[in-house]
């Protein structure tokens, strides 16, 4: 990597704090473009754990870091680590970046815009329509607010702790609610993940987003029943990798669009790296380095 190979004791350094961390691609992606701007920088990964979470968020300020991102599982527990909050985190209840601001860290999370962006640049039209969102981690609130944002007319949280997908409901009720949605305990319902087995809830679905943690490597994914969705409903898969994955395969069987995380994630990627480094990465950048480490050229 051309940033390594020129590091030195002026070079200023970003990271991502996970666990697990070693499958990450966002080093190749912001070092991609640290190179491409000439910036004497370099993005590192650090394996923390939920016991060493605290003493590494101190250590952001302690060792002069410009930012890190947060993956599983630190999004929820690291909020309430931070000195200062965007409204987005707030809303989400989980941040994927902090930023530290001359010592005093920000908490931010880019992760709706970038599923968001993914999804406008997919063509989707949500307007008025239903969107199932299968999870209720922070990740799922990300999805809620992207469907939210697009103009969904309903939207459906499908969750095996039902308790956990009702408080997500009724968050984002009460965020339609304070934007003078009329009709915000209407427009979120949470069920468990029976539902998705049950036609009913699909039949109108313009929109099935996995967000949950079953992906390639976890146990088999709950029935859903693809055949009810309507021709035009899109599959996406908050997972990526180089193959297609356990929750978007039957749906590519059945023609219906199915498309994977890759894309949400390189525009988190490149949001997060405006934040850090007050510079955006050059356009397309990030995205083509992280379609060529997944094999996608
Ligand atoms: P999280 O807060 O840990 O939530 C995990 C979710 O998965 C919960 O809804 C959990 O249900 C569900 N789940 C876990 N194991 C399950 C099982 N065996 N059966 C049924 N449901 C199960 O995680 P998160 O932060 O929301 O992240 C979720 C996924 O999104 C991760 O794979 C992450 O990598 C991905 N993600 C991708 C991007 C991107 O840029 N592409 C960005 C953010 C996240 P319970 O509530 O019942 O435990």
């Amino acid at each position: 990597m051309d940033t390594l190979g020129k590091l030195s004791g002026r070079t200023r350094f970003t990271a991502v704090f996970g666990h697990p961390v070693e499958h990450s691609l966002s080093p190749a992606m912001h070092n991609a473009a640290y190179a491409a701007l000439g910036l004497d920088r370099a993005y590192l990964a650090f394996h923390v754990t939920p016991e060493t979470l605290r003493a590494a968020i101190h250590g952001v300020a302690a060792l002069g870091l410009l930012g890190v991102n947060l993956t599983v599982p630190h999004k929820e527990r690291a909020l309430r680590m931070m000195a200062h909050l965007s409204d987005e985190a707030r809303t989400l209840g989980a941040i994927n970046c902090v930023v530290n601001r001359s010592g005093v860290l920000y908490g931010d999370n880019t992760d709706a815009r970038g599923l968001e962006g993914d999804l406008r640049e997919s063509g989707l039209e949500l307007e008025g329509k239903l969107a199932v969102i299968i999870g209720a981690g922070g990740a799922a609130a990300a999805a809620v607010l992207a469907a939210i944002r697009l103009g969904a007319g309903r939207i459906v949280i499908c969750n095996r702790t039902v308790a956990r997908a009702n408080r997500l409901a009724r968050r984002f009720a009460a965020y339609v609610g304070t934007r003078g949605g009329g009709r915000a305990h209407e427009l979120i319902e949470a069920r468990g993940l029976a539902a998705l087995s049950r036609s009913g809830t699909l039949a109108s679905a313009a929109l099935v987003v996995n967000a949950t943690s079953l992906g390639l490597k976890s146990g088999p994914f709950p029935p859903i029943e693809y055949a009810a969705t309507p021709a035009h409903c899109l599959f996406y898969d908050l997972i990526y990798a180089r193959e297609l994955t356990p929750f978007l395969k039957p749906a590519m069987a059945l023609g219906r669009r199915a498309i994977d995380g890759a894309g949400m994630l390189a525009n988190q990627g490149a949001l997060a790296f405006e934040l850090f480094n007050q510079t955006a990465p050059p356009p397309g950048l990030m995205r083509a380095t992280l379609m060529t480490a997944l094999g996608r050229t």
